[in-house]
């Protein structure tokens, strides 16, 4: 991990078919976890998509992203030239270093989609109230009383140090900013996540990478997130036209944009499957998990219980799942749910 130095990461460059250029900015975001930032010059305008998490290297990196930008390709590229800050979602990798962003960027007005706002502006109240929807959804997909306390506080992990940075402008889905950006609003991973699309050039954010089926919880912790919204937004990506080149907020620049949304999406499909097949018998989220999952444990056990808690709440929505032990609902606030098959 100290290997990664921030000379060893490059600066790549894209040409926009509408005549914006990208540059795509690595971070390293967590320890041995990288990411990316965008900066895009469009005419006079320079706007900086995603700031990265402020842990770590990341805010160096940045800097010496912009640095590289100003040396390698003569573009003014510092922070305090930077007209927009664009956040593409309200996950901490991408603008947990705003506040240090803003420091020496204060002239640069921060925009993001209007589901993303409250991560923002109330941060603290978003944490907390977030933390009890993870406290009933454990309990209700049976995890043993044991591993609740461990669960929540890697839950809570890190996300108390952020401080509120004011908002100002936000935008909602097919929304141009600048004559530069489209906005295509893609809820599932995160309620505000936003695909931005620059020409032929689409910043896809989060929403679909090559390697990673990216990271799902059931909107019972987060309204508008869930299968639900997910599966609806990856068909929306698949009727986004005359993408040439997809940009991610992880992993490399990729070529067949359509091919990646397709196989993203039947992998999705695949695993709702899979976990019905689960439910031939009466079970818990925790113990679909467990047959689905080689380990759980580490912070992937949280993330694993999510995303198969998830799954069941799509099946469930839809009538292919129901509660075979509803009498303990009937006697419990938040007793642990079976499910079977319809
Ligand atoms: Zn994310
Ligand atoms: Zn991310």
């Amino acid at each position: 991990m100290a290997e990664t130095t921030t000379q060893t990461k490059q600066v790549e460059v894209f040409d926009a078919s509408n005549g914006a250029r990208i540059f795509r900015l690595p971070l390293e975001v967590f320890p041995a976890y990288m990411g990316y930032a965008h900066l895009v010059q469009h005419g006079d305008r320079l706007t900086l998509v995603d700031v990265g998490s402020g842990y770590g290297n990341s805010h160096a990196d940045l800097l010496a992203g912009l640095e590289q930008v100003r040396e390698a390709h003569g573009v003014d590229a510092r922070l305090d030239r930077i007209d927009r800050i664009i956040i593409t979602h309200g996950h901490i990798d991408h603008f947990g270093g705003l506040m240090r962003v803003k420091e020496a960027a204060p002239q640069a007005e921060v925009g993001l989609h209007r589901l993303a706002k409250p991560v923002l502006v109330s941060y603290d109240e978003r944490v907390l109230v977030t933390r009890t929807a993870v406290e009933d959804f454990l309990r209700r997909a049976g995890v043993p009383p044991e591993r609740l306390p461990g669960l929540l506080e890697m839950y809570m992990l890190g996300k108390r140090e952020f401080k509120p940075v004011p908002v100002d402008f936000t935008f909602g889905d097919g929304d141009v900013i600048d004559d530069t950006f489209r906005v295509i609003h893609v809820p599932g991973h995160a309620p505000g996540l936003v695909m931005l699309l620059v020409g032929d050039v689409l910043l896809t954010a989060d929403h679909v990478l090559p390697h990673t089926s990216v990271a799902l919880a059931p909107e019972s912790i987060m309204p508008y997130t869930g299968i639900g919204h997910y599966i609806e937004s990856l068909e929306k990506a698949l009727a986004v036209e005359g993408v040439r080149l997809a940009l991610g907020g992880h992993e490399e620049p990729v070529e067949d944009y359509y091919g990646m949304v397709r196989r993203t999406l039947d992998g999705a499909r695949g695993r709702v499957e899979l976990v019905y097949e689960h439910c031939d018998e009466p079970r818990t989220i925790y113990e679909i998990a467990l047959r689905i999952y080689d380990s759980l444990d580490g912070y992937s056990e949280l993330l694993k219980v999510e995303q198969t808690g998830a799954r069941v709440e799509y099946l469930h929505q839809r009538g292919r799942l129901a509660i075979d032990n509803l009498d303990s609902l009937e006697e419990e606030h938040s007793p642990p749910l079976r499910f079977r098959q319809v």
